[in-house]
């Protein structure tokens, strides 16, 4: 067993590996804390990388935070260094090099990686999947001179960067498999809305059709067979989405299945030294049926927070933060509050004549507003974060011929009369 000084072990230095360390800290932890992170560069955000084309190696400013706050709060953040086992009998980790490392309390921050491209030809040079900063730069140097891009898979990270693509003045095709774009994560009418942006923007989008096959010339891509006949490509991104990095955890034997298995303290239901937090955990949550795993900042921030302050002794109850959400699409941005499954009711709200460009679409289940989506209205957006967490909740009676902006404002006024 570990010596009571063995500390906090954080496995992955991503988003929700940097919001545990924050908060252990921030909440006075003063035992050891190391932090294992495989890639080789400080830890920093990824939502950039999709947002923009990044050509220049230390341009895009992402780090979370400087070299100078891990130092200065004594935090062993060990870069370029990879947890290739766990043993929880022992309560240890084991490096790729080899090293055993005692701990008190285990936190697996793995993250996700991307689905690979089941085609022949995913493997020529021109095709790439986005997810590091390295990904990032090879992608964005490659759109410097790419005139036709084909971007597979039509979901948030691959229609960030086609908007990237079609503003730096090439052809943009995206080809959905499934009969819509976000089908899993956005409802129906938002999706047509979206859809005609991209369009109007001349992105040809084409739903419904499959990749057969990426062929090349010389070893670099040429062109994309699709089952709506083949398209010319120079370059072609495909995101068709990730999955957990739960290896260690299932090796361990740990509770797995799509994700490390964790209760709502965000403890492995396996072991209760063991946490799990931010893309690799399914977790329970009061808004789901069911255990979730989300792949989300917001998600990562708080439940790295929540797990930070556990560790330390602070109070923290059971994980029940609002699921947020956005995508920067060129000019439209998607906000997301609440979760969307098992909704009975849908309203949506256009934008009015001096703001054509928004849109709400409001779910309710058993007559409670459970999720809100929204294109280019970040006010309704955070109307909606905090309306969704306040009692009573909203029925669509609350909300006929208002907006939650509206709304918000009322039930304030009322708070402040009473
Ligand atoms: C291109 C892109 C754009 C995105 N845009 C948005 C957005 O607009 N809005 C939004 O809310 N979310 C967005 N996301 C999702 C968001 O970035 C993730 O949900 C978030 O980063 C999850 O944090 P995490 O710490 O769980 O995982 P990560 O940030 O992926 O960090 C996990 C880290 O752990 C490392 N690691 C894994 N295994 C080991 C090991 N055994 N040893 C050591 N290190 C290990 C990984 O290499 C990685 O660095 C985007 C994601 C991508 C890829």
């Amino acid at each position: 067993m570990s010596g009571t000084n063995a500390g906090v072990v954080v496995v992955g230095g991503g988003q929700a590996g940097f919001s545990v360390v924050q908060a252990l800290r921030g909440a006075g932890y003063e035992g050891p804390v190391t932090v294992f992170a495989d890639e080789p560069r400080l830890p920093y955000q990824r939502p950039p990388l999709s947002k923009k084309a990044h050509t220049e190696p230390e341009g895009p400013g992402v780090d979370l935070v400087p070299e100078s706050f891990y130092r200065e709060r004594d935090i062993d953040l060990r870069l370029g260094e990879y947890v290739a086992a766990l043993d929880t009998a022992a309560c240890a980790v084991t490096t790729g090099s080899g090293e055993r490392v005692p701990y008190e309390h285990l936190v697996l921050a793995t993250g996700a990686r991307n689905r690979p491209l089941p085609v022949p030809g995913a493997e020529l040079a021109g095709v790439h999947a986005l997810r590091s900063l390295d990904d990032a730069l090879t992608i964005g140097r490659a759109l410097t001179t790419a005139r036709d891009v084909v971007v597979v898979g039509g979901g948030f990270i691959g229609l960030e960067l086609a908007q990237v693509a079609q503003a730096g003045g090439a052809r943009v095709t995206v080809v959905e498999l499934a009969d819509r774009l976000l089908s899993r994560a956005v409802s129906p009418q938002l999706e047509e809305h979206l859809r005609e942006r991209h369009e109007r923007d001349g992105i040809r989008i084409l739903t419904g059709t499959a990749i057969e096959q990426i062929e090349g010339k010389d070893g670099q891509v040429h062109q994309v067979v699709t089952g709506q006949g083949p398209l010319p490509a120079d370059l072609v991104v495909y995101g068709i989405g990730a999955t957990p990095r739960d290896e260690l955890a299932r090796e361990a034997g740990l509770a797995v299945d799509d994700g490390v298995i964790v209760d709502e303290q965000l403890r492995s239901v396996s072991d209760p030294r063991v946490f799990a937090v931010g893309d690799c955990a399914r977790h329970p949550h009061p808004h789901a049926d069911g255990l979730i795993r989300l792949e989300s900042v917001q998600n990562a921030i708080d439940q790295g927070a929540l797990v930070g302050r556990r560790i330390a002794g602070g109070a923290a109850g059971p994980y029940e933060s609002l699921p947020w959400f956005w995508s920067d699409q060129g000019p439209v941005k998607l906000q997301i509050a609440g979760l969307r499954a098992s909704t009975d009711e849908v309203r949506v709200v256009p934008g009015d004549s001096d703001t054509p460009e928004r849109l709400a679409v409001y779910a309710f289940r058993d007559e409670r507003l459970v999720a809100v989506e929204t294109l280019n209205w970040p006010a309704e957006h955070l109307a909606a974060r905090r309306l969704l967490q306040q009692n009573p909740p909203v029925s669509p009676a609350d909300l006929a011929g208002s907006t939650l902006g509206a709304l918000a404002r009322a039930r304030r006024r009322k708070e402040v009369r009473a």
